[in-house]
């Protein structure tokens, strides 16, 4: 195959098309984007760039007519756009029909039961009429509300006491078809990587743990391999490999799951794309997520998943005091500390909890990498420009 004269096409030029275009880069393979806005992550890398929305079938079809491959780094794009060209025959990864799934929580969590996914309890309601009687029917003391659609980064999903809503309606959050779910006390959240070939091979990078901001819900750190026993990794790659081989769709996704108190496993959502809890494959794995995502787009077998060393990402993540042009302090320091890097996403305006940039930490062991990441945290901070 010469990669040289393909031209891989993406749907959003935010910092996960970034990082895609650089290591698609390093393979020389092109990438032409399409973004709402020239001032994205993606604007200067970007091989020939449609400015429009990812919801505009004309703009798709420009970018699909002068790409050989497409796929797409957020969920909320033109499906119906995206399945008229599979029909014509183009190349689009993931399948677009898969995408139709996910993005509507609701299907996505039908399409766990019927396909025998381990998931927490669920209702769907399509409005504020029909929340009592799915509270009522979920009998647990807490649930969570997602919207079914639109939603990302934990904006949609608000945690509920049962008894709380049962008595004053008025609290309810939102009057459109919503997902009610049984809250899941759970020991740890993990995500996997999977990635699936065009060839139907899969595989499953090292389980990492999260750790999450509470208030904005944004993941803060990561780290891989997960703090789990050697059985339960085992057991949550094979659950995180079953759900992705129930689709049928090549790409590359992050399976998010959780850990129950009793050691189940219980798949909360699939992001059908590179994801923020696979950055720190760039530099601990041996195939990065991005370039896995490339080679499957251009019909290549899947890279080895083996992790090179522990790892923990830490998103560097706007400041909440302001919104505006900004500077980091001591980003000088880090360049001190051994296995340290530093990833930003050229985002012209720092805002509350935004993703401006990501550090890769490596270590020789899980408690050294969970030292560094700390220490790397208290070091950075933002501070605005006047
Ligand atoms: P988003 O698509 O916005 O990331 P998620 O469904 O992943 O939304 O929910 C965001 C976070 O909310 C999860 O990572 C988890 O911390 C918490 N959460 C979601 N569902 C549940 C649940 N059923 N039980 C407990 N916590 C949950």
């Amino acid at each position: 195959m010469n990669l040289l004269k393909q031209k891989i096409g993406i749907l959003g030029g935010g910092q996960l098309g970034r990082m895609l275009i650089e290591e698609a880069l390093r393979l020389n393979v092109n990438v032409n984007i399409l973004e709402n806005s020239k001032d994205c992550p993606c604007y200067h890398l970007a091989h020939e760039f449609i400015e429009g929305s990812l919801t505009d079938e004309a703009k798709i079809m420009e970018l699909s007519a002068m790409s050989d491959v497409l796929t797409f780094e957020i969920e909320h794009v033109n499906t119906e756009a995206l399945i008229k060209l599979e029909d014509e025959g183009k190349t689009i990864i993931p399948s677009p029909r898969m995408l139709q799934i996910i993005q509507d929580k609701g299907l996505q969590k039908q399409y766990y039961t019927e396909h025998h996914v381990p998931t927490a309890p669920y209702f769907l309601v399509n409005n504020k009429s029909e929340w009592n009687e799915a509270i009522t029917k979920l009998e647990t003391e807490k649930f969570v509300a997602k919207t079914r659609k639109d939603g990302y980064d934990g904006r949609g999903v608000t945690i509920l006491n049962s008894q709380v809503i049962l008595a004053d309606n008025s609290l309810i959050p939102y009057d459109v078809p919503c997902l009610l779910e049984a809250f899941v006390p759970c020991e740890k959240e993990i995500s996997i990587i999977v990635a699936q070939d065009i060839f139907g091979t899969t595989v499953a990078y090292e389980a990492v743990e999260m750790e999450f901001e509470p208030e904005a819900n944004l993941v803060t750190y990561l780290f891989s391999p997960a703090d789990i026993s050697k059985q339960m990794a085992e057991k949550a790659k094979f659950v995180a490999i079953q759900t992705i081989n129930q689709f049928k769709s090549p790409g590359v996704f992050a399976v998010e799951m959780f850990i129950t108190l009793n050691g189940d496993i219980l798949v909360n959502e699939i992001a059908p794309r590179p994801h923020n809890s696979g950055h720190h494959t760039i530099e601990a794995s041996y195939t990065s997520q991005y370039e896995q995502l490339t080679r499957i787009v251009l019909g290549l077998p899947v890279g080895c998943v083996g992790l090179i060393k522990p790892a923990a990402m830490i998103n560097l993540l706007g400041d909440k005091s302001f919104s505006g042009a900004y500077a980091i302090k001591n980003l000088d320091q880090l360049h001190h500390i051994e296995g340290v890097y530093l990833h930003l996403y050229d985002k012209k305006e720092s805002k509350p909890m935004r993703k401006m940039g990501h550090i890769t930490v490596l270590a020789n062991s899980t408690e050294e990498v969970k030292a560094k990441a700390t220490k790397v945290m208290n070091l950075v901070s933002f501070e605005p420009i006047k």
